[in-house]
């Protein structure tokens, strides 16, 4: 779950707390991904984490990047000034519509008019939302995202020579597995349409993480599925990420209170919101770094400093842990910092350190 790189680095950095980024480790990572999939498109769905070095590592193993804001639109412009772009994203403004893009996914019918009306060219993938079922998701994407069958009829005759029909984009849900993500795969890719965009939404198991998503069978079954000529893209965010960012601390309180035993770390959720997000406890270690006083072998929840009783890292997890110990969260590589209240308290931003090997 911790690299032995991280795991020899996280006691050594002078001020937490601290992102460390396992650049090696992504760049492993992404290699073999993208090993398993000959046959298929990989674009990185920028939201997962924009960090720059982040984004360098993968560039190479990529086809394009996804991005869903005119903010991510700039951000990966300006370091890649020749990549290719999937412009998505619900609510898409006037300006954003205007954005250059190798790929745009529609949304709605009135989006696709908005999209005539600016008068540039554009190439149109129909985001679809067909109500397959969908089992064992973390989240399922329904309710505003893309248009059913009605909202898809509505838009094919409102394409032009220079608002061209490229096919289908679908991401239905996230935080499936390999043969689930087959099942809807195969159901999205008959279609007559040459060119289908499976999205993201590769399972990351927080409670078990080694667990990690078959890409390898998923990538046998893609080329099993599609049909000679079809261009099947897919694009994970989590999944590729999720695995080589830790969260670094050191605790500075240990109590006990009603029996219950808490460990008080520098920073907080305010940081490392993925554990309010998503309701799992942060997987983690404990480096023995700390002389002060704890407790042994017993259920802690580990807290941070912010002044809500929501502020919690993991709740009731056997272990170890004295004050001046280092704690390292694993699996903060995506939908971490980013989607954190970093002003909630007005604590210092953490540092950001990115290993490469
Ligand atoms: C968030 C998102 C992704 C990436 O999802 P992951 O679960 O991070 O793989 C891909 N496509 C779309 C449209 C998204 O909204």
């Amino acid at each position: 779950m911790i690299t032995p790189t991280v795991r020899d680095a996280a006691p050594r950095l002078g001020d937490v707390p601290a992102y460390l980024y396992d650049l090696a480790a992504l760049d492993a990572h992404a290699a073999a991904v993208r090993r398993a999939l000959p046959e298929v498109e990989l674009y990185y769905a920028v939201k997962a984490n924009p960090d720059p070095e982040l984004l360098r590592v993968l560039e190479p193993y990529v086809d394009g990047f996804e991005v869903s804001s005119a903010g991510e639109h700039a951000h990966v412009t300006a370091l890649f000034p020749r990549g290719r772009l999937a412009l998505a994203g619900p609510g898409k403004t006037d300006a954003e519509l205007r954005l250059p893009h190798h790929r745009i996914h529609v949304e709605s019918p009135n989006e696709l008019r908005r999209l005539l009306a600016t008068g540039l060219e554009a190439d149109v993938l129909l985001r679809i939302n067909p109500g397959l079922p969908v089992e064992g998701a973390a989240l399922t994407m329904s309710g505003p995202f893309g248009m059913d069958e009605a909202g898809v009829a509505e838009c094919l005759p409102l394409f032009t020579a220079r608002v061209r029909l490229r096919g289908l984009h679908a991401h239905l849900a996230s935080g499936l597995d390999a043969p689930a993500l087959l099942r809807l795969a195969e159901r999205l890719l008959d279609t007559p349409h040459d060119e289908v965009n499976l999205g993201g939404g590769m399972a990351v198991s927080y409670t078990a993480p080694d667990d990690v998503f078959d890409w390898a069978g998923y990538g046998r079954g893609l080329a099993r599925l599609r049909r000679p000529g079809q261009r099947v893209r897919i694009e994970p965010g989590r999944a590729l990420t999720a695995y080589c960012g830790s969260y670094v601390t050191r605790v500075v309180d240990v109590k006990r209170v009603r029996g219950a035993a808490f460990a008080v770390l520098l920073g907080g959720t305010h940081h490392l919101r993925t554990p309010v997000a998503k309701g799992h406890d942060q997987p983690f270690a404990v480096l023995p770094t700390g002389d002060g006083p704890g407790v042994a072998d017993e259920p802690v929840t580990l807290v941070g400093q912010l002044c809500t009783p929501k502020d919690v890292f993991a709740r009731d997890v056997v272990t170890s842990v004295r004050v001046g110990d280092t704690v390292v969260f694993a699996m903060a590589g995506a939908y971490a910092w980013n989607i954190s209240h970093h002003e909630f308290l007005m604590h210092p931003r953490p540092g950001f350190h990115h290993l490469r090997g």
